[in-house]
């Protein structure tokens, strides 16, 4: 199935590293025009040289006024993908205020924030889009000392199906994917605890942590036409894990 973006200009959230990074490349390779959002600038170079001609934001997704001023110009936009979050575990008993709040903002503020900007530019244009919000197993498993991270997962997920419910009639699409565990920068930090990793790997079907093409393979069929009939839904990237 080849998936052609040409003409399309998509925006990806987090695009410095990991899942975030490798979805850039791939929209860029199908002939995306895109904007790669990120917070350290060094990244956003040096994925510059491997994409031609992709366009780069350095900004704070956490930061409002500045996500405002950055992208508050941004122009036409077919394709989002809310990808930027942070991990910070806590047990549930020590769970701090500043970890939760910073937790809010990155993960799931900024997602209505530039999910709102993305969206009224669509709508004043009259035409259709498709916007993937990447949530994770742990939106729908327990997963001990994630009490921030997850809670804003779980939110995500209702999120998008209220998105779904009031951006459809303007031919907006938004939907989810799940991954298990990826080995990024942030999937090394959740695993790190060899009794954790075996756990999810013995629960999951076949028996691996996932790529992270097969994450970016999910996120380019839901922003695709192919799956012009999927709305409000998700994608689980899991292996199985949340069948058992
Ligand atoms: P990652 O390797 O840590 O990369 C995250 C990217 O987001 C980095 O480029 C980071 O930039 C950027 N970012 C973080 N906070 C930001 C902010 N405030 N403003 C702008 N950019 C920011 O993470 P990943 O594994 O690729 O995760 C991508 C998505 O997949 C996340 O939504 C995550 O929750 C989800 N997910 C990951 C896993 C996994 O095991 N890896 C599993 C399930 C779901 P800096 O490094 O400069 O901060």
């Amino acid at each position: 199935m080849k998936i052609d973006f040409s003409g399309f200009r998509a925006l990806v959230t987090g695009a410095g590293k990991g899942i975030g990074r490798d979805t850039v490349k791939a929209l860029h390779d199908s002939g995306a025009t895109v904007v790669a959002v990120s917070r350290t600038n060094t990244d956003l170079l040096s994925l510059s040289k491997e994409c031609p001609g992709l366009e780069t934001v350095c900004v704070d997704l956490g930061d409002w006024e500045a996500t405002e001023h950055a992208l508050g110009n941004i122009g036409p936009i077919d394709l989002l993908v809310n990808n930027a979050a942070v991990l910070l575990p806590e047990p549930f008993l020590e769970v701090s205020k500043e970890a939760f709040d910073r937790t809010i903002k990155v993960n799931l503020r900024s997602v209505i924030q530039v999910s709102q900007m993305v969206t009224k530019g669509m709508i004043a244009r009259g035409v259709p889009g498709s916007i993937v919000n990447v949530s994770s197993i742990s939106s729908r498993a327990a997963v001990s000392t994630l009490t921030s991270y997850s809670s804003t997962k779980g939110a995500m997920d209702i999120l998008t199906k209220i998105m779904a419910l009031e951006l459809g009639p303007h031919k907006i699409r938004v939907n989810t994917v799940h991954p298990t565990v990826v080995l990024t920068d942030m999937g090394v930090k959740v695993s790190a605890d060899p009794e954790f990793a075996n756990s999810v790997k013995n629960r999951t079907p076949l028996g691996k942590f996932a790529e992270v093409e097969d994450v970016v393979y999910s996120i380019l069929f839901l922003l695709s036409d192919k799956s012009a009939m999927t709305n409000g839904s998700g994608i689980m990237v899991d292996g199985g894990y949340l069948a058992t």
